[in-house]
């Protein structure tokens, strides 16, 4: 459904984009998780086709966004960061003029409006002005706009921002039930929000991602916890020599060197660890295996950043 390859993109000095790729399955809900300022809404804008990449290619259901604009817009439903709504419009007149924007037939618009105005349960505010709304009812209104075309892929960038936790369950149980017929990608800076609605997690960092991951893979990431009774020369080279382990780090040294050892997700790294240390001779005061949080996993990614 979305293929992303080699996206760049610096605005000035600042290089918003260093190289992103990656792709999106129809029917996948994918969260695109990172902190302020990593990238998201770049990679967002470049997607709808509002902005121009330096380099890299970007296909929505095998079309190139670059030379196929309109038709990959006329496919996405989009909900930016901060959407364009008309304070003074009522929901009525605000979503009969998308649907002339999105060049809905005059005869079907207004069964194209009332599926949407049904799916986000906004019925009961139709003539009320948007600036009279509360955040959370004006959000429900950008999300009738963006799937009133029925769209066959949903991109919303930071959804839930500045919603309170009521509006907010609301808001999430709806992305999830629009997620029943479209693909939805979504942007968000905060992993309980990503972990509540979907099930792919694409984390970015500094224009970069560093980890594209089923949630429960990710969760799932098992460290070995390695202490010894006393330093062993050569150790941390020896440690990177055994098979699975891609890097460890030194936890603390008091009671004897004590080392986080890291490997793939999923793998036990302590039966292999254990036969090192026998072949060694290392003198092991503990060895064992320790399942990190989905949040341990996006801190440790957030630091190493
Ligand atoms: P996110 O959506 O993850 O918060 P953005 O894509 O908005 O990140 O921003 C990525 C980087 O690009 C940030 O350093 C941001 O300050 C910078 N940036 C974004 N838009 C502009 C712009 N129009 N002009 C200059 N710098 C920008």
């Amino acid at each position: 459904m979305i293929r992303v390859e080699g996206l760049t993109k610096s605005y000035g000095a600042i290089q918003a984009l260093r190289g992103v790729s990656f792709q999106v399955q129809a029917g996948e809900i994918v969260g695109l998780l990172g902190p302020n300022g990593a990238g998201k809404s770049t990679i967002i804008k470049i997607l709808t086709g509002y902005l121009q990449p330096d380099e890299g290619t970007v296909e929505v259901d095998g079309l190139d966004v670059l030379t196929h604009r309109l038709e990959v817009q006329a496919r996405i439903g989009y909900l930016p960061e901060n959407t364009p709504l008309y304070p003074d419009m009522s929901v009525q007149a605000y979503l009969k003029m998308m649907a002339d924007l999105r060049q809905i037939p005059p005869d079907e618009q207004t069964a194209y409006i009332s599926e949407a105005v049904y799916a986000t349960d906004i019925a009961g505010f139709l003539n009320r002005p948007i600036g009279k709304l509360s955040k959370g009812m004006r959000q429900r209104v950008g999300l009738a706009q963006a799937i009133l075309h029925k769209p066959s892929l949903l991109i919303l960038d930071e959804p839930t921002i500045g919603l309170d936790p009521t509006q907010l369950v609301e808001i999430r149980q709806l992305i999830r039930r629009l997620a029943q017929n479209s693909t939805v990608l979504f942007s968000s800076h905060i992993l309980p929000e990503v972990e509540a609605v979907c099930h792919r997690a694409i984390i970015i960092m500094n224009g970069q991602i560093k980890a594209d991951a089923r949630l429960a893979d990710l969760a799932a990431t098992r460290d070995a916890i390695l202490t010894l009774q006393r330093p062993v020369e050569g150790f941390e080279a020896a440690l990177r020599q055994v098979r699975g382990v891609k890097r460890a780090e030194l936890l603390a040294t008091a009671n004897g060197p004590s080392y986080r050892v890291y490997g793939e997700a999923n793998v036990d790294l302590c039966p292999a660890l254990y036969a090192a240390a026998t072949q060694m001779g290392w003198p092991l005061r503990e060895l064992r295996a320790d399942t990190r949080t989905l949040e341990s996993v996006f801190n440790e990614l957030a630091t190493r950043a």
